[in-house]
């Protein structure tokens, strides 16, 4: 945690001092009269999202106090790097190819990066966790199901770099619900490094929403609350939330289905003459590579309306598309299409 941020004040309101329910509320500058618009969100948000937070631990088996909520897991990739790195000084290590997010906040923030390129099966290997672990960078992140290749990192790879590196340990799970493998959070007692990031843009269906966690000690998530803008969840997000929370049967349907129609992808697609292999996923999209030309593949989507991620140039990724798992109709959309690809 840089210095800086260890001694100054945190913004605060005086609905931080006073938390019960107040016959009159003058203290902000609302408007008391109510909302232009068909519903009523005139006072501001509850800066904590107790309510959200309660359900969440619930659900998680984590405590209130482990969890931070952000505008997107996106606003959590920037806190953490702005937490732990001064600008100009200070690295995060990164593990190409991965989320570009990453490496987007550290630039936005004038941190430096460190890449240490996954094995060609998208993995850690002992020297990569060696040099890791030797590393002076303030923060890793390991994505894991990782964007854009979808497989897991090994458990016991993920496992050395915690014991080992000096810095906070990032574990990105946007795709966890999608995975074969429990989550890093049935974990966070035993490492006081570890984060894991998780999102309701992905299995919950809720991208518009804006709505990421981050999951880690009281500790860091106290240094995360103190640093973030003081109401950055929503009034109607917390309450959308809420409500999603309460469907879990949705959640569920839909992931299965999602999983169906990434299994069949996964079977169809390597039977096409272009298609030269799909990579193993745990995730909610496949990346497969195409021959000869993938680029040429994907502008041949595009003007049959449909889009795919460019991905030929990632580091490790030279010839593949991702493709995100859609409905069962988009997905044979998808198929006949490549079907079609001109000889
Ligand atoms: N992490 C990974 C690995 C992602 O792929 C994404 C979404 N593309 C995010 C984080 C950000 O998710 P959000 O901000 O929507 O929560």
């Amino acid at each position: 945690v840089r210095p800086n941020i260890r001694a100054m004040k945190p913004y605060s309101s005086a609905r931080d001092e006073f938390q019960g329910e107040a016959q009159v509320m003058l203290d902000a500058n609302e408007n008391s009269l109510g909302s232009a618009g068909p519903a009523s969100f005139n006072r501001y948000p509850d800066p904590l999202q107790r309510q959200v937070k309660a359900e969440l631990a619930k659900l998680k088996g984590v405590e209130p106090a482990q969890i931070f909520l952000g505008n997107g897991s996106d606003e959590a990739i920037d806190l953490l790097v702005r937490l732990t790195c001064t600008p100009g000084q200070d690295r995060i290590l990164i593990l190409p190819p991965t989320y570009g997010m990453y490496e987007v906040a550290a630039n936005l923030n004038d941190v430096a990066l460190e890449r240490h390129p996954l094995t060609l099966d998208f993995q850690l290997s002992p020297e990569l966790i060696e040099g890791i672990v030797a590393s002076d960078a303030k923060l890793v992140f390991l994505c894991s199901p990782n964007n854009p290749t979808g497989n897991l990192l090994r458990a016991e790879d993920i496992e050395q770099v915690l014991r080992g590196f000096r810095g906070l340990v990032v574990v990105d799970e946007a795709y966890a619900d999608f995975a074969a493998a429990p989550s890093w959070t049935t974990r966070l007692a035993e490492f006081p490094n570890l984060v894991v990031l998780q999102t309701f843009s992905k299995a919950w269906g809720l991208a518009g929403l804006r709505l990421g966690m981050a999951f880690a000690s009281p500790d860091i998530i106290g240094y995360l609350n103190k640093i973030k803008p003081p109401y950055n969840i929503s009034e109607a997000t917390q309450q959308h939330a809420l409500a999603a929370l309460q469907d879990a049967p949705r959640f569920e349907a839909m992931k299965q289905e999602l999983l169906q129609g990434r299994d069949w992808l996964a079977q169809q697609l390597p039977t096409l003459e272009i298609v030269e292999s799909v990579f193993p996923s745990d995730a909610n999209f496949l990346l497969a590579r195409f021959r000869p030309d993938a680029t040429a593949v994907y502008d041949y989507l595009l003007g049959k309306g449909i889009v795919v991620r460019n991905r030929t140039t990632q580091p490790g990724c030279a010839g593949t598309l991702r493709l995100t798992v859609g409905t069962p109709q988009e997905n044979e959309a998808l198929l006949a299409a490549l079907q079609e690809y001109p000889k």
